[in-house]
């Protein structure tokens, strides 16, 4: 089967969340099940911009309403990914540095996903799949079933993967001419909310929606950020599929990230040089329990609550544990972290940014990984800190309930149901009570490092859904 999934992001082209880590391992994995897995991006002018060849396999032209823009597409040269991987270069809309935040996001997918359907089009590309990821590529389920010029690709199934249900992409009706022609009378399918709404249409119109979790597809029918109705009614084509991780890449004996390798045996002396070396970095203690946080700074993740859990934390448990944060958001926040600094010396410090290496070491030297997430679709920081040895102590939502269970109740990490400073103090409390037991915190460090996340059976669920869609 040939399938193409298209995506904002992909690891390691262009990584701001999880979204990069699925698109740039579930295509491998498919491939691996003997399917034929493509997977286009938007040529950003990045690091793997310049650092990667390509060779050039189409141009052509793009209207967006009265603009016109023109179009490349690159292939990678050396299929390193374990894909055939594309960017559409379309120079003054993506030849920038990050992939959102711009004034003209709209501008800049809408033009990226009509360049992918020309693109087909245009090439005669026969293909059974494609497979959308998120907002920024919501509208190719309408275009291929409702715009004149993509007629080829009418009965093509198109798949949703909805990994954020927060973000949809909204825009006014004053720019629906950036569509390419179609039947009007099917602009109800774009509308949400009295605007263009992308991944609501996207629900409308893709022959299947998947969410990256069981549980959190029970959810967003309740809290979807206005979508819930929408969500509900379109129930029967909905399926929760829990992502994996990549064990190519996350793997302890071979993660070239770390400070220090090891393998299940030797788990302790590899995990206390990666610790050392974070504390030695970072001014902290390693004989102390390390808790830490991995992620963006914003109230989804509960990091809100960061710098009152830390400072009520290093007070009721003075000494008793060091606190580590590498995040980026919310400029508040950023700033109210580092003043903590000031406060906590030798207990307590922050590292504010984008750090793929340092975060790869956290996962391997911390002892506890924070995770007190208001919404949480799946998760992937969980799964890599469980395959590290790290302890996740978890709020009870979507992919977290689906992937963390109580070691109170027989299980391996540390659960809460709220995301208050009070229900993740008293989780810390637990860490610390639980890392001075060295017999059971050892035992339950080695139980997590075996757990099974890996790709290879999430990819067969995938090629179900796909094999649905064609039969
Ligand atoms: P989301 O996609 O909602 O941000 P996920 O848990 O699905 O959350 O994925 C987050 C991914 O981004 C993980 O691979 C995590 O390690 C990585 N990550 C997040 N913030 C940072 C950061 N500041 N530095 C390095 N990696 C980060």
């Amino acid at each position: 089967m040939e399938i193409f999934h298209i995506s904002a992001e992909c690891y390691p082209v262009a990584k701001v969340g999880g979204l990069a880590d699925v698109v740039g391992a579930l295509p491998k994995y498919l491939n691996k099940l003997g399917h034929t897995a493509k997977v286009v991006v938007p040529g950003y002018d990045n690091k793997f911009t310049q650092e990667n060849e390509f060779d050039i396999v189409h141009k052509g032209l793009l209207k967006l309403g009265w603009f016109q823009f023109s179009y490349t597409i690159l292939k990678e040269k050396t299929n390193k990914l374990g894909f055939d991987l594309y960017l559409i270069a379309i120079p003054e809309l993506f030849d920038r540095p990050n992939v959102y935040s711009y004034e003209d996001d709209t501008e800049r997918f809408t033009a990226f996903q009509i360049a992918f359907l020309n693109w087909l089009t245009e090439t005669n590309q026969q293909l059974d799949v494609i497979h959308c990821h998120d907002h920024h590529t919501g509208l190719i389920p309408f275009m291929v079933q409702f715009c004149y010029n993509y007629p080829h690709f009418k009965n093509t199934p198109t798949v949703l993967t909805i990994h954020n249900g927060q973000y949809q992409g909204w825009f006014g009706f004053d720019k629906i001419h950036y569509l390419p022609d179609f039947d009007r009378g099917r602009s109800g399918f774009l509308e949400w909310g009295g605007v263009i709404n992308p991944l609501a249409s996207a629900v409308k119109c893709a022959w299947k929606v998947t969410t990256v979790s069981p549980s959190y597809l029970d959810e967003i029918s309740n809290e979807a950020n206005g979508l819930e109705n929408l969500l509900r009614f379109e129930r029967s084509k909905l399926v929760g599929i829990l992502n994996g991780i990549d064990t190519d890449v996350w793997n302890t004996q071979t993660d070239e990230m770390l400070h220090a390798n090891y393998t299940l045996k030797g788990f302790k002396k590899g995990k206390a040089a990666n610790k050392a070396f974070l504390c030695e970095q970072f001014n902290l203690d390693p004989k102390l329990p390390l808790f830490t946080f991995i992620g963006r700074l914003v109230g989804e993740k509960g990091a809100d609550l960061l710098p009152q859990i830390c400072s009520v934390a290093l007070n009721e448990f003075y000494q008793k544990l060091n606190i580590l944060i590498l995040g980026s958001g919310d400029t508040n926040l950023e700033r109210g972290l580092q003043n903590l600094q000031n406060f906590y010396h030798g207990n307590f410090n922050t590292y504010i940014g984008y750090n793929e290496k340092l975060a790869h070491i956290i996962y391997a030297g911390a002892d506890f990984l924070l995770m007190p997430s208001r919404v949480e679709p799946c998760g992937l920081n969980q799964m890599y800190a469980l395959r590290y040895g790290t302890i996740p102590i978890v709020r009870r939502t979507g992919g977290l309930k689906d992937t963390v269970y109580d070691f109170g109740d027989g299980g391996f990490g540390i659960c809460h149901d709220k995301a208050s400073v009070f229900d993740v103090t008293h989780s810390m409390y637990r860490g610390i009570q639980l890392y001075a037991d060295t017999k059971t915190f050892d035992a339950i460090i080695k139980t997590t490092m075996q757990i099974d996340h890996s790709w290879d059976k999430v990819a067969e669920e995938y090629s179900a859904v796909y094999q649905s869609l064609i039969n």
